[in-house]
C-alpha cells in the first residue's frame, strides 16, 4: 500500500480492508476497537485528518498523521454545469497524475431530486483506446488504488452532507476500464458497502465495461448485486472491432455468453450502452441486428448520442435518428431508454473525461 512520493512507510487508510486496518492498529499496540473508531471516522464522518478523530488518544492520532494518508486526492478544480445538476472535479494524485469524477443529481416522480450519482474513475487513462473516447486517447498510465477510488466518492459525500444529502449511487463510468483493475475496484466497493461505514448497498453500484469477459464472469461469481453495464456500440464483430478494439480479444459471442452467466447468477438484467455515431452504427439495419443479437438476454439498452471529443472525426447521430433507432429496438421487443445527456457543456459527459485543467471556466 505504499504511495509514491510519500516514502515507503506511508499507508493509505482508505486502501485497507477492515481486517487490515485492525491488524495495523494492533501492530501498533492499540486495542482492536480503535480500528472500529477509525473506520467510523473515515466512512461515516468522512474525516481526512487524523487530528480530527477526537476520540483517539493523541499518540495514535500522531502516528496516523505521520504514517498514513486518506486517499491522497487533492481537489484541484470544480466545474459546475449551467443547470447546476452536474459537477465535475479534477483531482491531483500523489504522483502528479490527475483524474476526474462527476457528481450528477437526478430526480424522478418517486424520488424527486433524491438521487445523487457519483461517476468515478478507475484508472489514469485507459489501455483500450476506443476511437471516440477522450480517456482512451491517452492510453493507460496506471491503475488507481482502492483508496483513490473510494476517496472520489467520499469527497462528494462530504459536499452533499453539508447540504443534508448523501451519495446514493456510484457508477464506474469515468476514466479507465474498471474490469482491468478488478482487485482495487472490488476492494473499494466492499469498503463503501460496509455496514459500519457508508453503507452503500451493492445494488447502488454499477460497473461499466468495454467487454472484459473474465471480469464479467468474476462479477457474476463474486460481486452479487452490483449492476453490470456493457458498452456494446455495435451488433457485429466487424464493426465493434473498429469501435471498441477489445472486441478482437473478446468477441461478441463470448461477451454475450458472459452476460448470460451474469444474469443467471445475479437475477439482474444487464444494461447495454449504445453510443450512436452518425452514419456508423445508427441505421435501421443496426437497430434490427442489435435486437436480434440481444434476443433472449435479460437486458435493456441505453442509447446516447456521441459526445464530442477533441480529435475525434465521428459525429453524433441527429436527434431524429436517435429516436428512430430507439423505436426500432422497442418495436423488436428490446426495452430501451434514451440516456439524458449530462454535463456536456463542462466536458463532463460520457467519454469526455481526460484529467486536464480547464482554463476559462464558464461561470
Ligand atoms: N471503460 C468503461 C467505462 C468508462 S466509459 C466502458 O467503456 O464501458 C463510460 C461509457 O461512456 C461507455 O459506455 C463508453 O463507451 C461511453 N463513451 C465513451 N466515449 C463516449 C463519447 N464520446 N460519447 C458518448 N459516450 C461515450
Ligand atoms: Fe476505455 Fe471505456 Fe474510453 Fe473505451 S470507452 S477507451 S474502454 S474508458
Amino acid at each position: 500500500m505504499a504511495e509514491e512520493g510519500r516514502g515507503d512507510r506511508v499507508v493509505d487508510l482508505l486502501s485497507l480492508t477492515r481486517d487490515e486496518l485492525e491488524r495495523l492498529v494492533r501492530a501498533w499496540g492499540a486495542p482492536r476497537y480503535r480500528a472500529d473508531q477509525i473506520w467510523h471516522w473515515l466512512y461515516r464522518q468522512g474525516a481526512q485528518d487524523p487530528q480530527a478523530m477526537a476520540n483517539l488518544p493523541a499518540t495514535l492520532r500522531q502516528r496516523l498523521a505521520a504514517e498514513t494518508i486518506v486517499g491522497g486526492l487533492e481537489p484541484l478544480q470544480q466545474i459546475d454545469s449551467e443547470d447546476g445538476l452536474t459537477h465535475k472535479v479534477l483531482f491531483g494524485l500523489a504522483d502528479g497524475a490527475a483524474i476526474e469524477a462527476v457528481l450528477m443529481h437526478y430526480g424522478d416522480e418517486d424520488e424527486p431530486g433524491e438521487r445523487h450519482t457519483v461517476c468515478v474513475s478507475s484508472q489514469v487513462g485507459c489501455p483500450i483506446g476506443c476511437a471516440f473516447c477522450a480517456t482512451g486517447q491517452q492510453g493507460r498510465r496506471r491503475d488507481l488504488t482502492p483508496g483513490e477510488i473510494s476517496a472520489q466518492v467520499l469527497h462528494f459525500e462530504r459536499t452533499l452532507r453539508a447540504a443534508g444529502a448523501h451519495v446514493t449511487n456510484v457508477v464506474f463510468m469515468g476514466m479507465g476500464e474498471p474490469l482491468l483493475n478488478r482487485e482495487a475496484v472490488w476492494r473499494a466497493i466492499r469498503n463503501l458497502n460496509d455496514a459500519d461505514g457508508l453503507r452503500l448497498g451493492a445494488r447502488r453500484f454499477t460497473i461499466s465495461t468495454a467487454g472484459v469477459v473474465p471480469g464479467v464472469l468474476a462479477m457474476a461469481a463474486e460481486l452479487h448485486g452490483v449492476g453490470l453495464a456493457v458498452s456494446l456500440h455495435a451488433p457485429d464483430d466487424a464493426l465493434r472491432d473498429t469501435l471498441v478494439p477489445l472486441n478482437r480479444r473478446y468477441p461478441l459471442k463470448e461477451l454475450l455468453a458472459a452476460c448470460q452467466q451474469y444474469v443467471a447468477s445475479t437475477g439482474r438484467r444487464v444494461t447495454m450502452e449504445y453510443t450512436l455515431i452518425d452514419g456508423v452504427n445508427d441505421t435501421d439495419r443496426h437497430a434490427r441486428r442489435t435486437a436480434e443479437l440481444l434476443s433472449g438476454l435479460m437486458c435493456h439498452v441505453n442509447v446516447i448520442p456521441l459526445n464530442p471529443t477533441a480529435g475525434c472525426a465521428y459525429e453524433p447521430s441527429p436527434p431524429a435518428r436517435v429516436a428512430r433507432f430507439a423505436q426500432g429496438l422497442q418495436r423488436a421487443g428490446v426495452p430501451v431508454t434514451i440516456r439524458q445527456r449530462r454535463g456536456v457543456d463542462v466536458q463532463a459527459g460520457c467519454g469526455q473525461l481526460c484529467g486536464q485543467y480547464v482554463a476559462d471556466v464558464p461561470r
